[in-house]
Formats: structure tokens, C-alpha cells, sequence
């Protein structure tokens, strides 16, 4: 049994369960043994692969739509672009070394990064030196917000309702035989899932992620007051269906309880709540990544790019974009919506 494991059994031996999302909190989070403390997640060598990871592309898309909606709303003289859990830092740098172009751009920004984690905040000062870092969305400077958040709020601890007849029991972890299993809590009726009454039936698992509603607050009320816009890209639906919750080690699946601290652990992102929560900001409708890059013109830019490689590294370019932006790959399971300020135009790409 590794160290946190051992830890969390005590816990739960003389304390009673956790929720899930104190249990994911604790794997992902704890200062010496969680998953962002010890592990190098991301690329071929760790435990997944990211968009920006696969092809140059999505981040000099994602950069050009934010330049040209900084553009749209009248240039404003100092920005705030923003990435939330930029992982190894990318994405960024694709949207920086695109942007350079754009007059007045660079000189405007200054970028400002949300990571909790020491080895990426690492990562990322290799290929974004002048960026700025911070633990909470709170501290970032008040300005016109430029923000981009790619698989951020699926790493957010969420917890699971199971609709009973007229309430919900929790999905709690508890301990049997010396090690953690789940169990469900006693029902109870919950206000703040009074909502999803009408469309759950006994048995449905319902997931909430406490932390997200004040983030997209936080994001939304910037937006309002200063200007800018959000691009958020992640999987999930507009409401959440069913348990998702789902661990990943080495590329490869195994059960979420297995190996606190050493699999990433994940769940599909609600983007009613992160729209709902943005008020007074506006949302775009919810928008299947494959479609998003399409008409920021991926297909152009891949032939672009085609033009100058051959052999083993041009299959490799044509799959990346195959991979993107692909229904039966990441282009339907991804989606992004977008937060902007009422009265500006949603980025280029979305719509309302
Ligand atoms: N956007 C990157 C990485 C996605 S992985 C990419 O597309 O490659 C999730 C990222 O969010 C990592 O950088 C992780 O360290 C960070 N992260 C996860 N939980 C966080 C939290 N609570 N606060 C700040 N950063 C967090």
C-alpha cells in the first residue's frame, strides 16, 4: 500500500468517510505525496496527453482568437493573460511565438499563471520565463482579462450524489478490510440539487465540484467590469451525467481508490455551472472543439505547416490534426465556451 494510501485508512479509521472530493483533494493536492507534488504528468512519457501537447496548432489558434478579440474590443492599453493549470506551458508559448505579429499585442500583456503544481510551475518557466505565478485566481492584477483554462476544471474535486426517492445519498470513501472502498451515505433531500430533481431518476449519479462556481465567479466578474474574454476547453456536457469520475496512470486506466497520489484523477466538466456561475458575463453556446478549430482555419494552417515536412514527421503532423479535431477523436468529446462581457461579440469561432 503506497504512503498516502496508508494515511487516508488512518484517517478514515478514526475520523468516519471522506467525499470524494476531500479524497481527490488530498490525492492530487497533498504538499508531499499528491499526484501534482510528485508526478511529471503530461506528454508521452507521463500519464496523459493534452491538446497543446499533440500539435502547435491549438495553442497558435487559441493565442490568434484571443489577439484578435483584444483587437475587436478596441485594444485596451494593459492586459491580463491568464492560463489556468498551464501544465507544462505550451499552450502559451504556441500563443505567444503567434501572436508576436499582431501590433501592440505583447507590449500590452503580461502573462499570469494559476498552478499549484511545483514541478510544472518548473516546466513552464523553461518556455514562458516572464510570466508571473499565483495559487489563487484572487491575487492575479485587476485588468482586462485575456484567460485560457485547457483541462484545468476537470482536475477540481468534485463530489457524487445517488438520487434516492425523494433525496440524495453521498458516494463517500470509506475503509473495509484495511482499505478504501466506496459507500453511499445516508439520503438526505439537498437545496442545491433541487434542481436536477425533474431530470434524474433513483440510481442516477449526480457530481457537483464545490470549488468551481467561485472560480468562474471570480472570471466572470473581471470580464464584466474590465473587458477581455475566457476560453475554456475541457470534456463534459452542459449538465453533469452520471459518475465520471475516472483515474488515469501511464496512459491507462485503474480504479480512482487504487493509488491515491500517483494517477491523475479527473472528472467531466458541468458547463451550465461554469456559464450560470460567470453572471453578469455572457456565454457562448457550448462548442465541439473540432468545430472551434475548423473555423479558426486549422485546416489551412496544417497545410501550411504540411508544405515544409516529409516522411515519418508529416503522418505524424496529419494525425495530430486528425486527432484534434476529429469527431471519433478529441474534436466532439472536447468543448469550449467562451465568457465575454455583454455588449462585445463573442471570439472568433463561437456564437451566441
Ligand atoms: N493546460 C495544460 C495542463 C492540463 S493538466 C495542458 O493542456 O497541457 C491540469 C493542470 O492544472 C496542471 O497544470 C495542474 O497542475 C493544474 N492544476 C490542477 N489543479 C489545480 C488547482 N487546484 N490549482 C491550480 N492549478 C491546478
Amino acid at each position: 500500500m503506497n504512503a498516502l494510501k496508508e494515511i487516508l485508512v488512518r484517517r478514515i479509521a478514526s475520523l468516519g468517510p471522506m467525499t470524494i472530493a476531500e479524497y481527490m483533494a488530498e490525492a492530487l493536492v497533498h504538499p508531499k505525496y499528491g499526484y501534482y507534488a510528485t508526478q511529471n504528468p503530461i506528454g508521452a512519457g507521463g500519464d496523459f496527453i493534452t491538446a497543446p501537447e499533440i500539435s502547435q496548432m491549438f495553442g497558435e489558434l487559441i493565442g490568434l482568437c484571443l489577439a484578435q478579440t483584444w483587437l475587436d474590443q478596441g485594444q485596451p492599453a494593459q492586459i491580463t493573460l491568464a492560463e489556468l493549470g498551464p501544465g507544462r506551458g505550451t499552450l502559451m508559448q504556441d500563443a505567444l511565438r503567434a501572436t508576436r505579429a499582431v501590433p501592440g499585442f505583447h507590449d500590452a500583456l503580461q502573462v499570469h499563471f494559476l498552478e499549484v503544481s511545483p514541478t510544472l510551475r518548473n516546466e513552464q518557466s523553461k518556455r514562458v520565463p516572464n510570466a508571473q505565478w499565483h495559487s489563487a485566481i484572487s491575487t492575479i492584477p485587476e485588468a482586462p482579462l485575456f484567460l485560457i483554462a485547457n483541462e484545468f476544471f476537470d482536475a477540481l474535486p468534485i463530489r457524487q450524489f445517488e438520487r434516492d426517492k425523494s433525496g440524495w445519498r453521498e458516494r463517500v470513501v470509506t475503509v473495509d478490510d484495511g482499505t478504501l472502498n466506496f459507500a453511499l451515505s445516508s439520503p438526505a433531500p439537498l437545496a442545491a440539487l433541487n434542481h436536477r430533481l425533474d431530470d434524474t431518476k433513483p440510481g442516477d449519479i449526480v457530481e457537483t465540484c464545490p470549488t468551481l462556481p467561485a472560480i468562474s465567479a471570480e472570471i466572470g466578474r473581471r470580464v464584466s467590469e474590465h473587458g477581455g474574454a475566457a476560453l475554456i476547453f475541457d470534456y463534459g456536457d452542459w449538465r453533469s451525467q452520471g459518475d465520471t469520475l475516472q483515474a488515469l496512470r501511464e496512459h491507462s486506466a485503474t480504479h480512482p481508490l487504487e493509488t491515491p497520489g500517483q494517477a491523475d484523477l479527473t472528472a467531466h466538466v458541468d458547463f451550465e455551472t461554469i456559464a450560470v456561475s460567470a453572471s453578469p458575463a455572457r456565454y457562448s453556446l457550448l462548442t465541439p472543439q473540432g468545430v472551434f478549430l475548423e473555423r479558426l482555419g486549422i485546416t489551412a494552417r496544417a497545410q501550411q505547416l504540411a508544405s515544409s515536412l516529409d516522411g515519418e514527421a508529416l503522418a505524424a503532423h496529419i494525425a495530430a490534426h486528425r486527432r484534434l479535431t476529429h469527431p471519433a477523436e478529441m474534436g466532439n468529446l472536447f468543448k469550449c465556451i467562451a465568457l465575454f462581457p455583454e455588449g462585445s461579440a463573442p471570439p472568433p469561432g463561437l456564437e451566441i
